[in-house]
């Protein structure tokens, strides 16, 4: 974690912060600030040290591109979008609509593009600290097996699919001075156990 800050924090003007949550469903998440949120159940899920690097290095990666931080204004056109709703259609029908519109959004996952540019810099991130950027491909090929009820949140958050491996894999093709020194094989994964003092952080009561 310290290494990943490290090379992260050169771009991004705010310290970076991780923090572990206890929610029932695995997942991770950053906010605009630089704060990094880790849900206690995903460090369940995750079955080792490199996957849990990948994670942390795609969630830094959209706090660098500021991509929170755009959805949140895209929310705010569409709130001033209801103020001229409200004129035409009265404001109850109006509200209902706009807290519709909105709770979907923050509901909708990132576009692909915006992943796949997460993953990537994310493996960027990781290589440069030390860590096997393999991990998240590793990661993607356990959500592709996955019993899918089990990791909703996480699959609506970060949709895995092939493209993004293959993505993922044509940018260490493409940079062989920085990836070919890393094993693809997940055998060579170092294990991974959840520290029994790990401080966990309640974010709803
Ligand atoms: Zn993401």
């Amino acid at each position: 974690m310290d290494a990943i800050s490290r090379v992260a924090q050169s771009q991004y003007d705010h310290p970076f912060k991780f923090f572990l949550v206890h929610e029932s469903q695995p997942n991770a998440f950053a906010t605009p600030g630089g704060n990094v949120y880790v849900v206690d159940s995903l460090l369940f899920f995750v079955k080792n040290t490199e996957q849990l690097a990948g994670t942390l290095c795609h969630e830094v990666s959209h706090t660098i591109h500021r991509d929170a931080m755009n959805r949140i204004k895209k929310e705010q056109k569409i709130e001033a979008l209801e103020v001229g709703t409200t004129i035409l259609l009265g404001p109850t029908v109006a509200k209902a609509i706009a807290i519709k519109i909105i709770g979907d959004l923050n509901s909708l996952a990132y576009s692909r593009e915006i992943e796949s540019r997460a993953d990537v810099s994310g493996s960027d991130i990781c290589a440069q600290a030390g860590y096997n950027p393999w991990g998240l491909v590793w990661l993607f090929k356990e959500f592709q097996d996955a019993d899918t009820k089990q990791i909703p949140q996480l699959l609506s958050d970060h949709p895995a699919n092939g493209t993004r491996m293959q993505t993922l894999e044509q940018h260490f093709r493409d940079n062989p001075a920085v990836f070919s020194k890393f094993n693809p094989d997940p055998k060579s994964a170092t294990a991974f156990t959840v520290p029994k003092d790990a401080p966990v952080v309640f974010l709803r009561p």
